[in-house]
């Protein structure tokens, strides 16, 4: 069976079969039982959300035999006609095909002849923005005095394609994307009629994967209906989108309510193994928060866009959350996007999320101010900020944010340095001492990879470096993750700080809690272990809980304030140094 077929089958033969655009329906319905449709009308929108299906019942309806407030009826002659495309009187044209000058010119023109047997000669103009000039100026010459008995429909995706001088002498309605509920409730009452089954989630999948159009959700339908056996499993429907599945968005939901970490951290891998999307996946994650957040604040589940099976999941969940919760949750998962397009390490932004999710409860609220202020004013960095019961800062890899900084196009503290050299200068300050190396270099890990080897064998002379460190601990993690996932989860937060020889000074943003865990025999061994092989050299660690008391002497400061974007920017807007650090 062609996928267009169901959809013919089931195009909305009268207003009440309609599904959504009710805002456009209720008007022309007005119009019509009043007389007073008018000769032009515009549809705007985007494809598939029915505005050559509400085109065709409009030219049934000036046409329809019937009594004005049952128009269009279906049942009558022209009523018929029209559904079965055989209307002399109603044309439709496709302005994407009609692009020869002459045709729809010709067309157009002849709407000055009277209609056959209709009351009104309707024009359907598809994608009218595709008609050619000489096209548009038939059509607007048309327009400007229309003929008694014209009807002019005319229904385009790019409404700024269309000339003003048009737009200006039609009524125009904009169509909408279809509900989620709207499409899934159609396609489950579809279904239902075709004597198909349609598994739990699957409609609700078919109408996100439809992004609005009826029209594509259906034609999906169609074509699962054409390879099953009276039923529609979930798996199928993944096996045909290849998308995300929503039954794991509910689960990861109600894994982060119930405070889970493993369970939450499996669903991840489920849906990595998968091969899913997971940008999708996080966009679907974050749909679905937001959706909860709206129900838990309110209470009111009527502005909610989810089917029924759903909002009792939801509910549940509700129930196990509170609003700040969600919002902190919200504000984590919302900026994944850009670093799941961007990280090499496939799932770990969304599993660091999960993680800190679950482990840092309403830290993540405080965590954008914590960032922005703590660098300036490295005094308000208070051993309590850090303290395992406050708020502590938003723990991210160095790496990732690495990722989010914008490259630094040139060095604040002097002038260039010739291209061949300037990497091995920012790795060897005048000083040579390894721990006031430019913040360039440790931020930039390709910099330092494109050193020339014999300039790695000086630097290293001294044991290793914190932006060694630094540039290997995403990949540190990443092992620990595929090891350990226990391990992996305590790693949350921690960040790599200083380096004392070879001993590695780790900063655990929860406090002692996770300083203890972190210093059992087990986890030291694995992460010194993974930490050694990433640095090629033998190391070791210690965890401190207090990143002020590693930070003892000024050259230091500055080094660490050099890291926060805000103050890199500063520098570089106003070709700045840092030479002293004011503490309040
Ligand atoms: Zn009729």
């Amino acid at each position: 069976m062609a996928s267009q077929a169901l959809y013919r089958k089931w195009r909305s033969q009268t207003f009440s079969e309609l599904v959504g655009q009710e805002h456009v329906v209720q008007t022309l319905q007005n119009a019509i039982q009043t007389g007073r449709v008018g000769h032009a009308y515009l549809f705007t929108g985007p494809r598939g959300v029915g505005k050559t299906t509400m085109a065709r019942l409009l030219a049934k309806a000036v046409n329809c035999e019937a009594p004005a407030e049952q128009r269009p009826c279906d049942q009558c002659e022209m009523c018929r006609s029209v559904a079965e495309g055989r209307a002399v009187d109603v044309i439709e044209m496709d302005a994407a095909s009609h692009t020869s000058v002459e045709d729809a010119r010709e067309i157009i023109e002849r709407v000055q002849f009277r209609p056959t047997s209709a009351r009104t000669k309707v024009y359907v103009i598809d994608e009218t923005h595709m008609l050619s000039t000489a096209a548009f100026n038939a059509l607007l010459k048309t327009l400007e005095e229309p003929p008694a008995h014209a009807l002019f429909i005319l229904a385009t995706t790019e409404f700024h394609k269309v000339p003003a001088t048009i737009i200006s002498r039609c009524q125009r309605f904009v169509f909408t994307r279809h509900t989620i509920n709207n499409i899934s409730n159609h396609l489950e009452h579809i279904a239902q009629e075709e004597g198909i089954t349609l598994q739990e989630g699957v409609a609700e999948r078919i109408a996100r994967a439809a992004t609005g159009a009826m029209r594509d959700a259906i034609s999906i339908l169609d074509q699962l209906i054409a390879g099953s056996d009276g039923t529609i499993t979930l798996v199928q429907v993944q096996g045909l989108l290849g998308a995300t599945d929503t039954s794991k968005v509910g689960a990861l939901v109600s894994a982060l309510t119930a405070a889970d970490v493993q369970a939450a951290l499996q669903i991840v891998n489920e849906v990595a193994d998968d091969g899913a999307d997971l940008r999708q996946f996080a966009r679907d994650l974050v749909e679905r928060l937001r959706a909860l957040m709206l129900l838990t604040a309110s209470g009111d589940s009527s502005t909610l866009d989810v089917p029924d099976e759903t909002l009792h999941e939801m509910r549940y969940q509700a129930a196990q959350t509170n609003v700040g919760q969600l919002v902190t949750w919200l504000k984590l998962f919302s900026n994944l996007d850009y670093q799941l397009k961007n990280s090499p390490y496939g799932q770990l932004p969304l599993e660091l999320a999960v993680v800190e999710a679950l482990l840092a409860p309403a830290a993540v609220v405080a965590a954008p101010a914590a960032r922005a202020v703590a660098p300036a004013q490295p005094a308000a960095v208070t051993p309590k900020r850090l303290a395992p019961t406050a708020p502590a800062a938003r723990p991210a890899p160095p790496a990732l944010i690495r990722e989010d900084a914008r490259p630094i196009e040139r060095e604040p503290e002097g002038p260039p340095a010739p291209p061949a050299t300037s990497a091995v200068e920012e790795l060897l300050p005048p000083t040579k001492q390894p721990d006031v190396v430019s913040a360039e270099a440790q931020e930039a890990p390709s910099a330092a990879a494109a050193v020339p080897e014999e300039v790695i064998e000086v630097v290293y002379d001294a044991a290793f470096l914190l932006e060694d460190v630094e540039a290997c601990w995403v990949q540190v993690v990443e092992d620990i993750r595929a090891a350990d996932k226990l391990i992996y989860a305590q790693l949350d937060g921690v960040v790599p700080i200083n380096v004392e020889d070879r001993t590695v000074v780790l900063l655990a943003k929860k406090g002692e809690w996770q300083k203890k865990r972190l210093e059992v025999d087990k986890t030291r061994r694995l992460i010194e272990r993974y930490l050694s092989r990433e640095l090629g050299s033998e190391c070791f660690f210690r965890v401190t809980i207090n990143e002020e008391e590693e930070m003892p002497d000024i050259k230091k400061q500055i080094q660490h304030i050099r890291k926060d974007e805000l103050v890199r920017s500063a520098l570089n807007i106003f070709d700045a140094t840092i030479i002293a650090i004011d503490k309040p």
